[in-house]
Order: C-alpha cells, then sequence, then structure tokens
C-alpha cells in the first residue's frame, strides 16, 4: 500500500515499524460545540483508512483524543457559567452521537487531555531539564525551536523565515527567546481551571496534548500520524519538535493529511462562520449519506459542500443499496429460479474483478474515490445478473462482495425508509386482485398506491415496492 507523506511529500510505501501491527494517531475534536462537516472529514478518512488497514489483515491500535481544555472551551464554560469539565462531559456524549451515526468506529484509545497532566508533565520536564524549554515568568514555559535542528521539516518551511517574522508578528511575541516558540504549559489565570506541576500552577498548551497522549497509548515512535491540513503547521510541526526532541526518536513515519471542506470555495470552519454542522445536516439528509458523500473524494483533494452534491450522493447511495435489496430479494424470492450458466460465470467474474480493483485503488493512497466507481460496476453487473437470470448462488457473489467492500468504506446500504403496512397491504389487495383477473380493481389500487408515494412494479419474481 501507498500512503502521501506529508513528511516526504510523496506516496511513500507502506512499512509499519512491527510487522502486522499498526499504531496510528489522529488529532481528536476540541469539545466545545457539535463537529461540523469539516471537522467530521478526518474523523471519517482515518476510520476508513483504520477500517482498510484492518481488511487488510493489520492489527490497529487507534488512537484519538479530546481536547477538553483550551482557551475555546474556557470561553464557553464562562459564557455559560458553568465548568470546563460540563462543556466537555455535554460535547463529549454529543460527540459520540455524530460519530457513531456517521459509522466512525470507536477508536483503540480516545483519551482526553485532562486526563493525561502527568504524561504532560513528563514532556515538559524532559525538555526544561535539557535546556530545550525555558520559563517567562507570569507567562509559561516555552520550546525554544532554535534548537531543533530540523523544525520545520513538516510544513518545509524555514525556521529563519519563520523567525523573522514582521512588526506586529514580533509584538505578540514579546518575552520569547524566538518568535517561533510556543507555550507547552500556561500558567494559570484567574478563573481558569489548572493543575500543579514544578514551575507553577498552569495547564497544558494544545500542542503537548497530543505529544503526551500519544507516548501515553502508542509509544515513542508510531507508524501514521493523521489529521487535517490546516494542522500540519504549526500544530504537528510542533508535535515533532516537542515529541523528538523529549524522546529522542522519530515521533511518526508517516504523516497523512486531509483537504477542507469548501463553501463556495471556502474552507468551511467556526472561524468563517460559514460552517454546516453535522447536527443541521443530519435533519435533511440521513448519516450514511453524508459520510458516502465525504468518501466520494480522495481525501488530499478539497470537497465542496452544496445540497446538490449531497443529492447526488443519496442517488448514489441509493443505486447500491436497490441493488444489494434486489439481490436479497432474488435470492430469497422462491419465484426466481435463474439458471443462466453465462450469466452467473459473468457476475462472478464481474464480484472478483470489483474487489481486486476495489483494492488497487485503495492501495494507491486511499482512492475511495475511485473504489467507488468499483462498487458501482459491481452494481450494474449484478443488476444485469438478475436480468439475465444467474443462479441464486450466483448472485449471493455478487451481494457478498457488495457487503464485503462497502463494509471496508464503512457505508451502510440501508433503502430508505421501510415499507408502511398500509403501502404492503395494498400490494397484497392489488395481487389478489390481479390473481382473479379484476384488472380494473387492481389499476385503482396501483393509482391509491402511487397517491400514497410509492411505486409498484410487477416483475417475473413477484411484485417490487419502492418509495417514489
Ligand atoms: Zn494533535
Amino acid at each position: 500500500m501507498k500512503l502521501f507523506n506529508t513528511l516526504t511529500r510523496t506516496k511513500d510505501e507502506f512499512k509499519t515499524i512491527e510487522p502486522g501491527k499498526v499504531k496510528m494517531y489522529a488529532c481528536g475534536p476540541t469539545v466545545y460545540n457539535y463537529f461540523h462537516l469539516g471537522n467530521a472529514r478526518p474523523f471519517v478518512t482515518f476510520d476508513t483508512l483504520r477500517r482498510y488497514l484492518e481488511y487488510r489483515g493489520y492489527e490497529v491500535e487507534f488512537c484519538q483524543n479530546f481536547t477538553d481544555i483550551d482557551d475555546k472551551m474556557i470561553k464557553r464554560a464562562n459564557e455559560e457559567g458553568v465548568t470546563v469539565k460540563d462543556i466537555a462531559e455535554r460535547y463529549i456524549k454529543e460527540y459520540y452521537v455524530d460519530a457513531d451515526g456517521l459509522n466512525c468506529k470507536r477508536p483503540t484509545y480516545q483519551p482526553r487531555a485532562t486526563e493525561s497532566i502527568g504524561a504532560i508533565i513528563g514532556i515538559v520536564k524532559a525538555l526544561y531539564d535539557q535546556g530545550i524549554a525555558y520559563v517567562i515568568e507570569g507567562d509559561g514555559v516555552y520550546y525554544d525551536v532554535t534548537k531543533k535542528e530540523d523544525y520545520g521539516k513538516l510544513s518545509h518551511y524555514n525556521l529563519d523565515e519563520l523567525n523573522a517574522g514582521g512588526g506586529e508578528r514580533k509584538a505578540s511575541y514579546e518575552g520569547k527567546k524566538n518568535p517561533g516558540d510556543f507555550a507547552i504549559w500556561k500558567f494559570k489565570k484567574e478563573g481558569e481551571p489548572s493543575w500543579n506541576s514544578p514551575w507553577g500552577e498552569g495547564r497544558p498548551g494544545w500542542h503537548i496534548e497530543c505529544s503526551a497522549m500519544i507516548k501515553k497509548h502508542l509509544g515513542n515512535t508510531i507508524d501514521i500520524h493523521g489529521g487535517g491540513q490546516d494542522l500540519i503547521f504549526p500544530h504537528h510541526e510542533n508535535e515533532i519538535a516537542q515529541s523528538e526532541s523529549a524522546n529522542g526518536c522519530t515521533l511518526a513515519n508517516y504523516w497523512v493529511h486531509n483537504a477542507f471542506v469548501n463553501v463556495d470555495g471556502e474552507k468551511m470552519s467556526k472561524s468563517l462562520g460559514n460552517f454546516f454542522t453535522i447536527r443541521d445536516i443530519v435533519k435533511h439528509f440521513p448519516y450514511e449519506v453524508i459520510r458516502f458523500f465525504i468518501l466520494s473524494g480522495h481525501y488530499r483533494m478539497p470537497i465542496n459542500f452544496s445540497d446538490e452534491l449531497l443529492k447526488a450522493s443519496q442517488t448514489g447511495l441509493q443505486r447500491i443499496a436497490t441493488c444489494a435489496a434486489n439481490l436479497k430479494f432474488n435470492i430469497e424470492s422462491d419465484a426466481y429460479n435463474g439458471d443462466d450458466a453465462s450469466a452467473s460465470e459473468a457476475v462472478k467474474a464481474a464480484a472478483q474483478e470489483a474487489h481486486d480493483s476495489f483494492v488497487a485503488h485503495m492501495d494507491d493512497d486511499l482512492n475511495t474515490a475511485d473504489a467507488i466507481t468499483d462498487i458501482y460496476t459491481l452494481v450494474k453487473a449484478a443488476n444485469t445478473a438478475i436480468d439475465n437470470k444467474a443462479s441464486k448462488e450466483a448472485l449471493q457473489v455478487a451481494l457478498d462482495m457488495l457487503n464485503e467492500i462497502t463494509g471496508v468504506l464503512g457505508i451502510v446500504l440501508k433503502v430508505e425508509e421501510d415499507i408502511p403496512a398500509e403501502i404492503t397491504e395494498l400490494v397484497e389487495q392489488r395481487a389478489a386482485a390481479k390473481k382473479a383477473k379484476d384488472f380494473a380493481e387492481a389499476d385503482r389500487i396501483r393509482d391509491l398506491i402511487t397517491s400514497k408515494g410509492y411505486s409498484v412494479k410487477d416483475t417475473p419474481n413477484g411484485p417490487q415496492v419502492e418509495k417514489l
């Protein structure tokens, strides 16, 4: 398998540190609000990467954190007159509603920053003791970026450029040795939650949280570190600096970053105010459509959010779900008696080809966009197989493959809404009328079914009902 590695800026062959095992970390949400579609993209992307690695036989240890202490959390708590912990508890609960809805498997570890203070202080101490970190009185403990020779290796920024800065930038970096230095421990301000440390009461900086949780749960060097591309600098660059300086070894071998979700050509973000929460979108489109929409684009390409594109995803997903339902219907139907040998051969071959092509596309830097095309190709072959009377056994092969590869993507195949009992009843009445050769009555009932928003189609294998 190949993965595009931000460190090398090339698609690199994926090799694990330990054979058959993958240690993977992705930066999780700051839990001060519902998450929006732009936030959801990395959750779905790295869940899919994890699922695919497991499909390829790897044992994956996946850690995704909760940032439950930072400026936004404190601001929100103060606004509402509740504790930071109250805010965290509420939005972690809400996170799970949406993440479960999007069919993101629960990570192996989901630590909270506030439960990792010991590990955080451990790294700050290692940096301080080596003279890599220094104290600014009344402010905090800072990391000196000039102490790491290859600082900037991930973002490909040059340290001199970073440190040059403009006048405005310099002014905001009062007291630091270099403009690029960043806080790893922030001293307590009035009304803020704090913890004891050898340098004084305070709370961790954001970057150090991830470094600590990685070390605590996965170790000093991991295989894959993921996140949105907006985290490359400074967040991931600083994670690398802290961890590698403290541990004396590489933090992660592969750095994988997903592109943004755009709205009218601009990045969807809370700060721009052009965001749509998953909780809002799900009022109009089910979770499985949102996941399918996210996976319809390659993770390194921006995707545009629009109603039309979500509708197109919904139609596409329904085509796949309907095909799976039709296969199942015919396999279970006593009336279906397909036995055409060449149709059977053809669909079995199509299933194998879909599998091979799917794997090739996913192996090529997790190309879910083309992998979904493979699913459509199989759907077309399966629909033809039913028309051409392939055997039930062959239809089962197609159905199993369809379930297998959609399952790897975490795509749920649900034919929209169950058919209500009232409609099923009418369908039966109509069948009885037809049997009694009362075609006028049969037509009347069909019109009635249509007026209620359903279509009934006579197939050689019995009537099939669909929502219009
Ligand atoms: Zn992080």
